[in-house]
């Protein structure tokens, strides 16, 4: 009997969005939901009781850069990523397939690899689908993404034809390597900003009977009306019991707008990266912490927020940004990655009430884009 299992309590009235809870070994994810992005083992500069504390339930690690380094057998002797991080909640693993895209390291694609050039120290990298399958059972995450061939849009439709097409037969190939039952397989659909071929590759990959179906090859640089359209084409060809998930997926916004599609999952680096950098999110919009206006605003990121963060004014905040200080990147970090959790846990409750549009429309205000 499968360790995994989705379940729906509940759809909006007026538009796509879903509310569920997808249980896992080491726990349910209530969804909609999103995870912050381990991409090192470590949700950076956060600590895993806060990243609890911000209510997240599952969280993400990157194959590529843990294959790397330390290495994935040294992630297995050291317990697997639950072992080696202390995380006990659940956790995905990316493919690898869109870090080599991403990092512009590949070299080539063939059927039977992808051959790509370490960012650490150079060295040619050879990565198949059974390969990224055998990585992440030696880290022993919760879900393990198949590999996927990413492919930068625009492209010729030829190209992203016999990505999407190669996509499938890896998939496909990931499933068969497979051999831990204690670990979700989800397939990735790809197929650029074409509609049809995204159609075609969902359905396809809808009859092989994965755990869950992920959106994939998209938040890399097409308009957002582009991605909602992709989302909006993809979602109802997808198996309605299988949780969906749009990979990489973004700004506040571009949540609310998929989650109204029917999208259940996401994960993104833009609550911590953004945190970093002194930007946060909050309901009236994006918060530049090194503007002098703040200087003295004795006022919290946000009234009602929780977290560490807002104990303290932004003025504060502020001050440690302008004195290179490490508490203000990990404050910030952890106000946004709350801040990401309290959008997705309105959600579920719009949800729930059958007032999702209201809620979307009232963000939306909130965050000036309407
Ligand atoms: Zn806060």
């Amino acid at each position: 009997m499968s360790q995994f299992a989705f379940e729906l309590s509940h759809r909006d009235a007026t538009t796509s969005a879903r509310r569920g809870v997808f249980l896992t070994p080491h726990g349910p994810v209530q969804t909609p939901g999103f995870m912050p992005v381990g991409t090192q083992g470590t949700v950076k500069g956060v600590t895993i009781d806060q990243v609890a504390a911000t209510g997240a339930h599952m969280i993400l690690g990157n194959t590529y850069h843990l294959a790397l380094r330390p290495g994935h057998e040294t992630v297995r002797k050291l317990g697997g990523l639950h072992g080696m991080s202390g995380w006990e909640g659940p956790i995905l693993t990316d493919s690898g397939g869109f870090q080599i895209f991403s990092l512009n390291a590949i070299n080539n694609v063939t059927e039977e690899a992808a051959t790509f050039r370490s960012h650490i120290d150079g060295a040619k990298v050879r990565l198949t689908p059974e390969h990224s399958i055998e990585i992440q059972e030696a880290l022993g995450s919760d879900v393990a993404m198949v590999l996927d061939h990413v492919v930068a849009l625009p492209a010729e439709p030829g190209v992203v034809e016999d990505a999407m097409a190669r996509s499938i037969r890896w998939a496909k190939r990931c499933l068969e390597a497979a051999s831990r039952d204690d670990q979700a397989k989800f397939a990735i659909v790809q197929g650029g900003l074409d509609t049809e071929l995204r159609v075609q590759c969902a359905t396809e990959l809808s009859s092989m009977g994965f755990d869950g179906y992920a959106v994939g090859g998209l938040s890399v640089g097409e308009a957002p009306s582009e991605m909602y359209r992709i989302t909006a084409a993809t979602c109802p060809a997808l198996p309605e019991d299988k949780p969906r998930y749009l990979m990489g997926v973004g700004q506040p916004i571009d949540l609310i707008e998929s989650v109204a599609r029917g999208i259940d999952l996401f994960d993104c680096v833009m609550p911590t990266r953004n945190g970093r950098n002194g930007l946060a999110f909050t309901d009236l919009g994006k918060v530049k912490l090194r503007n002098a206006v703040h200087r003295e605003d004795t006022q919290p990121l946000e009234q009602d927020c929780p977290c560490l963060a807002c104990r303290h004014s932004r003025g504060y905040l502020r001050h440690l940004f302008i004195a290179g200080e490490m508490l203000g990147p990990i404050l910030v970090s952890i106000h946004n990655l709350t801040y990401y959790q309290r959008v997705m846990q309105g959600a579920r409750d719009a949800i729930e009430q059958n007032r999702f549009d209201a809620y979307r429309e009232e963000k939306k205000r909130g965050w000036g884009l309407v």
